[in-house]
């Protein structure tokens, strides 16, 4: 049986492998600090259960929706996102579309405006899906590696040096998978300035983490003083990061109506809209508690990232740590880190060791973490702060001592 070439470009996540030798470390008898999730371990708001289960004595909620979402949701949605962004979205030029998850509005806006050999600029660490889905479209990632010491903030003149009349579209995520952070407002400023110099691409702006900063100012982004670039911008949002929906597979994007035009046209010959039970009792929910319903969440957060500027003060690592904001992540780079010396054999050496200084930490202090090839930074790693305070005290304890270790 002959696969397609796509599937062949298509990279399986180093992730699922992580998973799986932690699971197996635990099978085994193990205690295994697993800090590898990328999701939060709380349930939905309980208003959201109950709209569920009063949703489902419909018959409505059993039978398709339109292709891009119920109308009133989609209201909904252009509504919280004019009221949180602090923008207007006049009907007549912008919509929505609601999909399953926003990776898939991610996969249809890429298929809507990607033709094979276009380029698309994304920043490292990304996402791991962004590389992939670009490829699956045919399309070409164009990537532009950030620094630890910059707290991963991409630098603007490295945006300018990639960007050419080949770039189709440049896909932004503040806050950010994987370095847990949100761009200031300054270099959003920067940024729009930057786009201006070239009309002709369309900017995705990941916005899945927006409401998680758990340190002020809260995320500002490059349209909210420059609104003649919402004229080439989707915004992606959803309910798995911030409503503790995951599962439930909810997302959605807004923009210019071409554009979501045409991702309907995909979304309505492929997987159709998604869940009815779950749009209509999104629906009926009153979005505004969700606010309130986050502050203890973003107090986990917070004490979980003190937790680690801690473990890693305490070990005399100051230097390899940088303050995130946002999202529920951290990212080590292990180039800067003592541990290094063990594995890098000279100044000429250039592999990367992130898988197997994973495994390392993992046989022998029984951590698990995301090697940073997944997320296309060499020598590095992402570090979940998910894990309740006590275990997360203490796998940044084994982390740190695993850190500071030389030759
Ligand atoms: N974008 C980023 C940066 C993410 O980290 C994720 C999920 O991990 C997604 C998009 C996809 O979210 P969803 O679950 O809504 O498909």
């Amino acid at each position: 049986m002959f696969l397609s070439s796509r599937i062949k470009n298509t990279n399986l996540s180093l992730t699922l492998k992580m998973n799986e030798r932690a699971q197996d470390l635990h099978d085994s008898g193990v205690h295994v600090y697993n800090l590898t999730s990328g999701q939060l371990p709380f349930k939905p708001i309980p208003e959201l259960n109950a709209k569920i289960i009063s949703q489902v004595n419909f018959l409505k909620s059993f039978q398709y929706s339109p292709p891009s979402g119920f109308p009133e949701l989609k209201e909904k949605v252009l509504k919280y996102m004019e009221s949180s962004r602090g923008i207007n979205l006049p009907r007549e030029k912008f919509d929505c579309i609601v999909s399953n998850g926003a990776k898939h509005s991610i996969y249809n806006a890429l298929g809507a405006m990607v033709d094979p050999g276009d380029e698309v600029v994304i920043v490292a660490p990304y996402w791991i899906s962004y590389p992939e889905m670009i490829k699956f479209w045919g399309g070409v990632p164009i990537v532009v590696t950030t620094k630890s010491y910059n707290a991963f903030v991409p630098d603007i003149d490295e945006l300018r040096k990639v960007l050419t009349s080949r770039t189709k579209m440049l896909i932004l995520n503040s806050p950010n998978n994987p370095s847990g952070v949100n761009y200031s407002e300054h270099w959003m400023d920067e940024f729009a300035n930057l786009m201006q110099e070239f009309p002709d691409t369309l900017i995705l702006s990941d916005e899945i983490y927006y409401d998680l900063f758990y340190y002020d100012p809260k995320p500002t982004y490059y349209y909210q003083n420059r609104i003649e670039l919402l004229d080439r911008t989707l915004i992606v949002d959803g309910i798995s990061k911030t409503q503790m929906g995951p599962g439930l597979r909810l997302g959605y994007c807004v923009g210019p109506k071409k554009i979501i035009d045409a991702m309907t046209l995909i979304q309505s010959q492929t997987t159709s809209g998604p869940s009815s039970l779950i749009q209509r009792a999104l629906i009926e929910l009153d979005w505004s508690k969700n606010v309130e319903f986050l502050t203890p969440i973003k107090t986990y957060l917070r004490r979980n990232a003190d937790a680690l500027r801690e473990a890693f003060k305490n070990e005399g690592l100051d230097n390899c740590w940088y303050q995130t904001t946002g999202a529920f992540y951290f990212m080590v780079d292990f180039s800067i880190t003592p541990c290094f010396s063990l594995y890098k054999k000279d100044d000429n050496d250039q592999k990367d060791y992130s898988i197997q200084i994973c495994d390392d930490l993992l046989k022998d202090e029984c951590v698990a973490i995301i090697p940073g090839s997944d997320f296309g930074l060499k020598n590095s790693a992402r570090i979940s702060l998910t894990l309740e305070k006590e275990p997360f005290e203490a796998a940044m304890e084994k982390l740190t001592h695993f850190l500071s270790k030389e030759k």
